[in-house]
């Protein structure tokens, strides 16, 4: 069997492009200050952060995460002294969000003075980006413009529109697609023991998103809750104002989840869309939902569900962009057409 070359200590799941060009940037000496993964969520964009923080600190310096030195190992445990990763903290009372908080990338910020203990550089991981408070954006821009001693940022985030320039041009910006259907696929059944029914499915409604599809297959209630969303969805079609709008002030409560509940709606209007241009087209990727998106597909003209994208992508982003929710929400509802009920 011909494996992959070095790619076996990877955690990541595809994105070879991108690994080669990182490798690439270790072994030629050029590692810059400051990296940034954007694409959308669940792709594996932290874990590619933390394969690559491997990279550069382990000891074999082949410039790919050997999995078993003493740096390897550490930062897989979140434990190494001089890596630092800092992730969004849930708060809020009435409204739950998700924020990368001014408090933690200032402590972060004020370990990178101090002098590394185990290495010759500090490594810092900062994930999903775009919950930055203005705040915290702005202690990190201070840092990227005068990056203390040799350390190196490894930011993602599932929105770079939402990144000041300032930022965005401090960094090396790699931009990361969903994953192919069957990477996903063959993932599932290589290294997380899915039979090969399940891995198909998964993988295809996942939409190459390979942290949900993991998701979806160790918790049947990510897979319930994905059914209820996509129910709730054909039903806001048929719903008149009043009733679109009491959904818009359900889902404006958590942010982060109105996020990802619009991630799927997204990837269900392009499959409306895919269906209503008709053949040599690629395949759907909520196949269990066929019957309903063939239906609404014949009940709109293209141009109506290109909008309705439009629409739920531009929303994405004013949430992300921390834009009044219920604004957002209540003019997205007014912008997804109506169809007659499907029962
Ligand atoms: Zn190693």
């Amino acid at each position: 069997m011909v494996e992959n070359s070095n790619s076996s200590e990877w955690r990541t799941v595809g994105h070879e492009i991108v690994i080669g060009a990182l490798t690439n940037h270790i072994m030629s000496g050029r590692l810059r200050h400051a990296y940034l993964f954007s694409g959308p969520p669940s792709i594996g964009k932290s874990t590619l952060a933390t394969d690559f923080a491997k990279a550069i600190c382990c000891t074999d310096n082949l410039g790919i995460p050997c999995g078993v030195c003493r740096p390897c190992r550490l930062i897989s445990a979140s434990k190494h002294p001089d890596v630092v990763e800092i992730n969004p903290n849930t708060s809020g009372k009435s409204i739950m969000r998700e924020r990368l908080s001014v408090d933690d990338i200032r402590s972060a910020i004020y370990r990178f003075t101090l002098n590394p203990v185990e290495l010759n550089r500090r490594v810092a991981i900062i994930n999903n980006f775009e919950t930055a408070s203005k705040l915290a954006s702005d202690a990190i821009l201070k840092t990227l413009e005068e990056p203390p001693g040799e350390t190196i940022f490894i930011i993602s985030t599932d929105n770079a529109a939402s990144l000041a320039e300032t930022i965005l041009s401090r960094c090396v910006v790699f931009r990361l697609n969903p994953i192919p259907f069957t990477v996903v696929e063959k993932a599932l059944i290589n290294s997380w023991g899915a039979n090969d029914q399940k891995a198909r499915f998964l993988a295809r409604i996942s939409g190459g998103r390979i942290g949900w599809a993991i998701r979806l297959l160790s918790d049947d209630k990510t897979l319930e809750d994905r059914s209820t969303k996509l129910i709730e969805l054909i039903n806001l079609l048929s719903l008149s104002r009043v009733g679109r709008f009491a959904y818009a002030d359900k889902l404006r409560k958590d942010r982060q989840q109105a996020v990802k509940t619009l991630a799927l709606w997204e990837g269900w209007w392009r499959d409306v869309m895919i269906s209503s241009t008709g053949a040599n087209s690629p395949e759907i990727s909520n196949v269990d939902y066929k019957t309903e998106i063939h239906f609404i597909a014949e009940q709109l003209d293209t141009t109506k569900i290109a909008n309705t994208l439009l629409a739920i992508r531009k929303t994405q982003k004013d949430l992300q962009k921390n834009a009044n929710a219920r604004l957002a929400l209540e003019v997205l509802m007014l912008q997804i057409p109506t169809v007659s009920s499907l029962s």
